[in-house]
């Protein structure tokens, strides 16, 4: 039977995603509220993904007693030396606004040449056992920002935001190709990777 896992995320899009990928390690994504955990918020106030992460998947974990794992994932943008980062979800000001923030990032980089307009999408998914344990994968995805929003496919700065290799925005390219490529993807690859390595 697959390894029943809960997703410390509350963002819908990110979930389908995981559970996406996972799925085809065997394992099996349920909710925090699928799993009976209390609607708290965790306030994301780390430096880095990797704090926020760990934050997430252990505070979750505590509440539930069950192995969690947690998403923080973010945009980084070159020529505005790395924002916005892990502010990337409220880059605009309020939590959430997609449109907003891609707004905002379509205004600062409007007069920057293609080639200075790279970026790249990170993802730090931490994994955390009832005792404690954890295990954190980093993935990235390197790419370019564009100067107009295409693509309803999903979500954030995806429809700016065009991965190395491909001439479709990751709100064009259809979400099975976002899956094997994503940042998120790799990430859950190094997981899986380093959980092998565990149970060996
Ligand atoms: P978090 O909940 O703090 O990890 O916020 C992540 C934010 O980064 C999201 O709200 C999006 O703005 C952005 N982001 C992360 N992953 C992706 C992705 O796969 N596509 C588009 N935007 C993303």
């Amino acid at each position: 039977m697959a390894e029943i896992i809960v997703a410390a995320t509350q963002n819908k899009h990110k979930i389908q995603e995981i559970d996406a990928i996972t799925r085809e390690f065997g394992m099996k994504i349920i909710s925090r509220k699928d799993a009976g955990v209390p609607d708290v918020e965790i306030v994301e106030d780390g430096d880095t993904f990797e704090e926020n992460s760990y934050k997430k998947a252990y505070e979750i974990m505590k509440l539930c007693g069950k192995i969690t794992i947690a998403d923080d994932s973010g945009l980084e943008v070159d020529c505005l030396d790395g924002a916005p980062g892990v502010y990337s979800a409220r880059f605009a000001g309020i939590d959430g606004d997609d449109e907003a923030n891609n707004r905002k990032l379509l205004k600062l980089v409007r007069d920057v040449p293609y080639e200075k307009r790279t970026a790249r999408f990170v993802s730090v998914i931490t994994m955390v056992f009832p005792d404690g344990e954890s295990i954190v994968a980093r993935g990235e995805v390197e790419g370019h920002i564009m100067l107009e929003a295409k693509g309803s496919n999903g979500f954030g700065y995806d429809p700016l935001f065009v991965p190395v290799g491909y001439d479709r925005t990751f709100g064009e390219i259809e979400s099975e190709i976002k899956n094997r490529i994503s940042h998120r993807a790799n990430a859950l690859i190094t997981l899986r990777e380093k959980l092998d390595n565990r149970r060996l």
